[in-house]
């Protein structure tokens, strides 16, 4: 059962072939067994009670495509009588009073909640060993870091805990966890999912997306994702009217005159030959498929790195400052004074790279630095869009490349290491930083003993609002390949 696509399970539970409850009960059973960390509150009364009134939903015959479809939230997703911690001790305890519009819209699709999963502290990391509630494990190979920040999310999908998990990407929080775990995410353009009630790390950049085994469950899940939010001052719409758009309307497509740009930048040095191995045998594949391949240049991907590490921390500086001791959450002890109590609590309550990054961000932010770092970083954003632009102006539809430069890496290898962690960002960072939407999809694994079972992803990029374009080409792929259906041993 817990193999089965979302597509499958809905014509399953449509057909009353299975149960919400029963499907709930099995996913359940399966999150408390689970030795991978995934998830942080589950709730099996609240879980069976939504449950229930999906089946009452079936029954009527007024169900969705959706209706009655387990999911997991990201723990950074605000949520109505379920903790919320964004994997801090910070938010500990912390119950927020309202759901956030993606948590409502599933809900009122009539998707039963499993649980809430860990992710890196405030979503800062590559990795999800910065979650204040301990690393997750990949369930691939434990001793593996998952990848970070949604990296319970995708760890969930990886060992089929759920069929479907919601994430965020402000870096390459959906599409690298995606790859590291051999899951198929989509970071949609940035101002198409709602942030209203998605715990803010850096406004401009934070986007939500969904992580599911296929492109078409991707689908299913942006149509209910995507939808102008009047409660997000950046929300965007593109819809003709009330019409809102179908992104399983492109997957059948052939790709026949598809020209795929190839970036030399995502190719050089640095990429491990494994990855690089099983990334070109996938763009050889699209070939097959009638695709051609151009190569491009994405000149300013270096600068990536150090445009989004000033710019990601500043914001970040700005949006934790809310976390005082006296609005939410944590507060310390014993304290002197006002200013003793921020102290300590934030000392307290925050983890070393989340103090790490409101010290940069505030740094760049001061005065006398602010023009140095962060405006000259706001320029080289301008240009990092500007490369794409150009690129999609006459070479290329699509761009493809690695979602990372290795696959996932040993847990605590790089946990104390920062600086290591960043530049495991290098291809995910720039989409990021465009906005464009972006996608990982599973194309092999790594080689030699230690890599066999790691699986390996590649990144699709398209221009603004193609999400359907992109998941018209994750699906064809997936019409012809198999590894997305592969599932650690055991599982
Ligand atoms: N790894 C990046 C960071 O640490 C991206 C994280 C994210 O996308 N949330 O900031």
């Amino acid at each position: 059962m817990h193999n089965k696509t979302i597509k499958e399970l809905s014509a399953l539970l449509h057909s009353k072939q299975v149960s919400a409850t029963e499907l709930t009960r099995h996913y359940l059973g399966r999150i408390d067994a689970n030795q991978y960390n995934a998830f942080l509150h589950v709730d099996h009364e609240r879980s069976l009670a939504q449950a229930a009134a999906a089946d009452v939903r079936l029954a009527a015959g007024n169900a969705g495509p959706l209706t009655g479809v387990p999911i997991a939230h990201k723990d950074i997703f605000v949520t109505k009588g379920w903790r919320t911690t964004a994997g801090s001790k910070m938010l500990a305890n912390y119950e927020s009073p309202f759901d956030a519009t993606v948590v409502d819209r599933f809900a009122q699709a009539g998707m039963v909640t499993l649980g809430k999963v860990n992710l890196d502290e405030f979503a800062m990391g590559s990795a999800n060993e910065n979650s204040a509630f301990g690393a997750v494990k990949n369930p691939w190979d434990t001793l593996a870091v998952p990848g970070g920040s949604s990296g319970g999310s995708a760890a969930a999908i990886a060992a089929r805990l759920a069929p479907a998990a919601t994430a965020t990407d402000t870096g390459g929080s959906i599409r690298q966890p995606a790859a590291f775990c051999g899951v198929t995410g989509i970071k949609p353009t940035y101002g198409r999912v709602s942030r209203f009630g998605m715990i803010a790390f850096a406004s401009s950049l934070d986007q939500g997306g969904p992580i599911a085994q296929t492109a078409e469950d991707c689908a299913l899940l942006l149509n209910e994702m995507i939808a102008f939010d009047e409660r997000d001052s950046t929300s965007l719409t593109v819809e003709q009217g009330n019409v809102a758009e179908d992104y399983t309307r492109d997957l059948n497509q052939p790709l026949n005159g598809l020209r795929i740009g190839v970036p030399k930048e995502y190719f050089g040095e640095g990429l491990a030959s494994d990855v690089e191995s099983a990334v070109r045998a996938a763009l050889d594949e699209f070939v097959k498929l009638g695709a051609s391949l151009v190569e491009i240049s994405l000149p300013k991907t270096a600068l990536s790195i150090p445009t989004y590490y000033i710019i990601a921390p500043a914001e970040a500086s700005s949006n934790l400052s809310r976390f005082d001791g006296v609005r939410y959450g944590h507060r310390a002890a014993e304290y002197r004074d006002l200013q003793d109590m921020y102290r300590k609590t934030r000392a307290e309550g925050f983890g070393r790279e989340v103090q790490r990054r409101i010290m940069v961000g505030t740094y760049v932010l001061c005065h006398g630095y602010y023009d140095a770092y962060y405006v000259q970083a706001q320029k080289i954003r301008r240009l990092i869009a500007d490369d794409f632009q150009a690129a999609f102006a006459d070479k290329c539809d699509v761009i493809m490349g690695p979602v990372a430069p290795t696959v996932a890496w040993d847990l605590g290898a790089k946990a104390n290491d920062p600086v290591a962690n960043y530049l495991a960002d290098i291809f995910t960072l720039s989409t990021s930083l465009a906005g464009l939407p972006g996608m990982s999809i599973p194309v092999g694994f790594g080689q030699g003993e230690k890599n066999a079972k790691r699986p390996v992803g590649l990144q699709i990029i398209g221009n603004y609002f193609n999400e359907a374009k992109l998941l018209n080409i994750a699906h064809q792929y997936q019409q012809v390949t198999d590894w997305h259906t592969r599932t650690p041993d055991g599982i």
